[in-house]
């Protein structure tokens, strides 16, 4: 197991913008490679960002304001690419960091795509069917000529489901006139949709860590695993896990969590919280019994799989957390500072810009048959992903040997280089010396 030491990371006040917090990825990454300045400064800031306001009539006859947003970060290596949430935290800082993060991500999936995001300030769960629709399609008006499937195409992310993508794309189409919604990714099937995309990105994490399980010195049939967040990501990752002989000791929700040493059956614990809208109470093989979410993220375990929220694991608790391998499903579960510390300690974090760039892996292969109206099946998705996922994570580890860096920070190097070569391709200040 490589026990390379992080950089040093100096302690960033919680109160600094978020997009000023994940430039010190940038900032790392830039000193260990030999990067032009001219890049550097190109990625300093977004490209463009639009913010609008939405009016929603209500079903009572009011009329409402919701402030929403999207971002272009960066479209050197292609159209940018990022989903589109709606969550009452949604703020301008927000979505540039993320259009950011997808900037590194596509780029570490080598996919031929930049970073872009959008979102809308709303608590989704406050509004009617129709006034969501009405939302969703308002979405689409304001920004269908900022969006487009050469220039900038959007995803479903937080509370944006299935529903809401068919919505914005029958917008999409009637505003362009083009039935296949080409700029929108994550449809439903039946509207242009790609096999493969419901588990796409808990499977993307499961080729990873599984690739690396032996560099890991991880014994499936002995290994256990917590997993916080048993939504799309976390229930999928558990069900492949669990199915590999990995025993699956706690997982939670929103609500609290159930542990028991013997393990869970991700399926069975599924069907309780559909029958009662919890996981607690779910019983597994042994003694289960109630967790809540802090203790389970400091579980004795081989594998953690945050699958839930930002800035789960930060200085307030890293130095509790023991498990191993901390695998990020969710975006940013780990702050910057935490993972330095925890590198430091001999412990391996394979960060989300490789882990769960699988979802935007199956979302470009999802254009790809748009474009092409060729479509393929579940067999042939899945091996394309497990490809891509296998050879970005040999890349992210060997340079993580290689210079003795974190796997974030080798990830960010790796994503860094492939965007500065397409920066310096369209020529530096050395051409005009
Ligand atoms: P989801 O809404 O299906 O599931 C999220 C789960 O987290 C739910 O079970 C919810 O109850 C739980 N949760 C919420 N607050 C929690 C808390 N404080 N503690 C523990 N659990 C909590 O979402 P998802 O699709 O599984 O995505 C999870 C995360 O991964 C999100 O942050 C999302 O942005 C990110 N992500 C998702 C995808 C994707 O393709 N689904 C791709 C990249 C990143």
């Amino acid at each position: 197991m490589n026990t390379a030491k992080s950089t040093v990371v100096p302690e960033v006040a919680a109160t600094t913008p978020m997009l000023e917090r994940a430039r010190e990825n940038l900032r790392i990454a830039c000193e260990k490679l030999n990067i032009h300045p001219d890049v550097i400064e190109e990625l300093q800031a977004p490209r463009e960002t639009l913010a609008v306001t939405l009016l929603i009539r209500m079903d009572d006859g009011t009329r409402r304001a919701f402030p929403a947003w999207r971002c272009r970060y960066n479209d050197r290596r292609g159209p940018t690419k990022g989903g589109v949430r709606f969550h009452p935290n949604v703020s301008l800082d927000g979505i540039e960091t993320l259009a950011f993060w997808m900037t590194f991500k596509c780029a570490v999936a080598n996919l031929p795509f930049g970073g872009g995001k959008g979102g809308v300030c709303v608590d989704s769960k406050l509004l009617s069917d129709t006034e969501l629709e009405r939302l969703s399609r308002t979405y689409i008006e304001a920004f269908a000529s900022f969006i487009g499937p050469d220039r900038d195409i959007l995803a479903p992310d937080l509370y944006t489901n299935g529903i809401v993508i068919a919505w914005m794309a029958d917008e999409y189409s009637s505003i362009t006139g083009h039935p296949s919604a080409t700029a929108i990714t994550g449809k439903p099937i039946a509207f242009g949709g790609t096999e493969g995309r419901v588990d796409a990105t808990a499977r993307g994490g499961y080729y990873a860590l599984r690739h690396l399980e032996g560099s890991f010195g991880i014994d499936p049939d002995k290994a256990t695993v917590a997993i916080q967040g048993f939504g799309n990501m976390g229930y999928h990752c558990a069900k492949l896990l669990h199915a590999d002989g990995y025993r699956i000791i706690a997982a939670s929700d929103s609500m609290g969590g159930v542990y028991d040493p013997d393990g869970l059956d991700p399926l069975s614990v599924m069907e309780h919280k559909h029958e009662t809208g919890t996981l607690v109470g779910a019983k597994g093989h042994g003694k289960t019994r109630r967790i809540s979410n802090a203790d389970l993220l400091e579980l004795d375990c081989d594998v953690l799989v945050p699958a839930a929220l930002e800035s789960q694991i930060t200085t307030e608790n890293c130095d509790q957390i023991k498990a191993r391998v901390v695998l990020e499903l969710a975006n940013g579960p780990v702050s910057l500072e935490a993972d330095a510390r925890m590198t430091a300690a001999g412990r391996l974090i394979v960060p989300d810009i490789l882990a769960n760039s699988s979802g935007v892996t199956v979302s470009h292969l999802e254009w790809v048959q748009n474009r092409s109206g060729y479509y393929w099946d579940a067999s042939r998705i899945r091996n394309a992903l497990k490809t891509t996922m296998e050879t970005e994570t040999q890349a992210v580890w060997a340079l993580h040997n290689e210079i003795g860096v974190s796997m974030r920070e080798a990830a960010y190097v790796h994503g860094l280089r492939r965007t500065a070569e397409s920066v310096e391709a369209r020529g530096t200040k050395a051409y005009f010396e």
